[in-house]
């Protein structure tokens, strides 16, 4: 059933698991991230990135999500990723995405604790919860993400932040990238610690794709309650359908599509598996 995001954050904190967060942009992608958690019998976040709002009909995907949600045997979350316009965040609440991303990694500490803010009272007024961001995630390759800096984010600054924000989720940097990692993965554990200590809200990851299993695991370990995966599902979608191609096989655009989807349920049966370990 769709269910609050809060909610299911909550229950992965104190249980010392994570959920994952799939970016979907169609059909295809979102019944294969129900149907994996389904199976996994684990929670799942449909995660919806503003960039795809110019491809996506928002209201309609919203609807959509809802009637399969409700179907599912497992509490299914509808996040809004990534939103840079206060509009984006307008509308998706208007048509209930049950979260909220407001990434205002770009401004300076001060301006991004503003804008947030004036973001967590509007979200929270609906009943919204709300993830933000402070440092900024770098990107790799087939990343479909903004250029980030790379800042990790400094402890002090994520409690003033989430003091003065009252923010529900914190996206920490602490190493991962958008994307898929051009050489070896530099992950800081230890600076995760130490923002776990510093505020008590679940911790999100950004950039799931290609970040080695161990590192996985001891991120959930170290507070991170939600892990969002883009890049890594669709390559594995993306490969099988160049594969088709290049074999020169006849296929309907039907056969393509439930072909896609099925490629893409491996990797994301794998992360699901890999953030429940902990339970
Ligand atoms: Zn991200």
């Amino acid at each position: 059933m769709l269910t609050s995001t809060k909610e299911i954050l909550a229950a992965a904190q104190l249980r010392k698991y994570a959920v994952a967060a799939f970016n979907v942009y169609n059909l295809e992608t979102l019944q294969a991230a129900i149907r994996v958690a389904e199976k996994e019998n684990h929670p799942v976040i449909i995660a919806l990135g503003e960039r795809y709002f110019d491809t996506v009909d928002v209201e309609g995907f919203a609807a959509l999500t809802k009637a399969l949600a409700e179907k599912a045997s497992i509490p299914v979350a509808l996040h809004l990723d990534h939103a840079y316009q206060k509009e984006s965040i307008v509308r998706a609440i208007d048509c209930g995405f049950t979260s909220v991303m407001y990434d205002g990694s770009k401004f300076s500490l001060e301006e991004n604790i503003q804008y947030t803010k004036e973001i967590v009272e509007i979200a929270h007024k609906a009943g919204v919860s709300v993830e933000a961001e402070i440092g900024s995630v770098a990107r790799g390759d087939f990343s479909d993400e903004e250029e980030g800096e790379g800042t990790l984010t400094d402890p002090k600054s994520a409690k003033k932040f989430v003091d003065e924000t009252g923010v529900d989720f914190l996206a920490a940097s602490i190493g991962t990238v958008h994307g898929m990692y051009k050489g070896e993965p530099n992950i800081d554990l230890g600076l995760l610690e130490e923002i776990q200590h510093a505020v008590q809200i679940p911790l999100v990851l950004h950039g799931g794709s290609g970040t080695p299993d161990n590192i996985m695991t001891q991120a959930v370990a170290k507070g991170i309650c939600k892990v969002n995966v883009n890049t890594e599902v669709s390559l594995a979608a993306v490969s099988y359908l160049k594969q088709a191609i290049e074999e020169g096989r006849q296929v309907h655009l039907s056969d393509m599509m439930s072909g896609m989807q099925k490629a893409m349920e491996p990797v994301m049966t794998k992360f699901i598996r890999l953030l429940k370990n902990q339970q």
